[in-house]
């Protein structure tokens, strides 16, 4: 068998073009634009790189976008300030603070300033919880573009066993929440459990996030599951997931790096900009839709 490569890309341009639509017509109904702010704090190249590709997405799909850049030496207050002022901006709907931070400002801190309300990152407390008890939350962008393309594939994913390796706050734990709130059965793996191999094979899904290049081996997997490949390793040859290539041969579908997960984050950074737009605003944006 060779898996169907599930193709990120096009689901993320489709995704893009339906939050554009949305977003003329929340600008029509509100009379301004959906606006999110992105706070830059230091040089970090990687950071920069996505930071200016957040701000032209933003713009293509006809919402404001608000470049804030700070100087490494920025220090925690004066950050907390410009949130608090964010917080309070009208033409703001959704507010980045792009991580990591230099290691002298405590993220947490910063993230937990942050009105839940505008944390289109969904890293706030309060958004973790609400996703956690099944409220209506604003839901980190990489877990949700994961749950898109599951949902794509098979529209219920009711009963099916999955897998999460890695349990990180950005994707691992809230991708672990969705999964439940879609009735799978799931197991969230990470670097004390043991025998990784025998919990993967059982799984009908299996989400890597996990850092290490190539971790998820093809003897590991059952034939015909649904791979998706969360990492993003720069190696000497270029970017690689966390999952083996060879896992092709007995996936039933995989997400392939590039090209899979990854296109799916700034989509879903923009829908979540959206939806904080209509719920801020009272406008009806129609996010089963989206
Ligand atoms: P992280 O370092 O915060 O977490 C990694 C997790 O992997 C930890 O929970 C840890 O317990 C687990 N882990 C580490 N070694 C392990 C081992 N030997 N066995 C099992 N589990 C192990 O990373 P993260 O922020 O969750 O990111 C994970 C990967 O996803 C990285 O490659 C990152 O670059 C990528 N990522 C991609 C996107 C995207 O847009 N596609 C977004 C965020 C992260």
């Amino acid at each position: 068998m060779t898996a169907t490569i599930i193709d990120g890309k096009a689901f993320a341009a489709g995704l893009r073009a339906r939050v554009g639509d949305a977003a003329a017509a929340f600008t029509r109904a509100a009379g301004r634009r959906p606006g999110l702010a992105v706070v830059l704090v230091g040089e970090d190249a990687a950071s920069a790189v996505y930071v200016r590709s957040k701000g032209k997405a933003t713009v293509a799909a006809g919402m404001e976008s608000f470049e804030h850049r700070l100087p490494a030496d920025t220090d925690e207050a004066a950050l907390l300030a410009l949130v608090e002022r964010l917080n309070a901006d009208d033409a703001v709907d959704g507010i980045l603070v792009q991580l990591p931070l230099p290691p002298h400002i405590d993220e947490r801190a910063v993230i937990a300033r942050i009105d839940p309300a505008k944390d289109v990152d969904g890293f706030h407390p309060v958004n973790a919880g609400r996703l956690a008890t099944g409220l209506d939350a604003l839901v980190p962008c990489t877990p949700l573009g994961c749950l898109m393309l599951l949902k794509d594939l098979h529209p219920s994913l009711s009963g099916m066993e999955a897998i999460v390796i890695g349990r990180s706050n950005i994707v691992g734990k809230p991708m672990g929440q969705l999964l439940l709130g879609e009735s799978c059965t799931v197991t969230t793996a990470h670097s004390r459990t043991r025998d990784i191999a025998a919990h993967v094979r059982r799984a009908d899904i299996v989400v890597a996030a996990v850092g290490i290049p190539a971790f998820v081996k093809p003897d590991w997997v059952k034939p015909g599951a649904t791979v998706i490949d969360v990492g993003i390793n720069r190696t000497e040859t270029g970017l690689v997931g966390d999952v083996d290539p060879a896992v092709a041969a007995v996936a039933g579908a995989m997400t392939p790096v590039p090209g899979g997960v990854g296109p799916m984050t700034i989509a879903v950074l923009l829908r979540n900009t959206l939806v904080a737009a209509g719920r801020r605003a009272g406008v009806t944006v129609d996010e089963g839709a989206l």
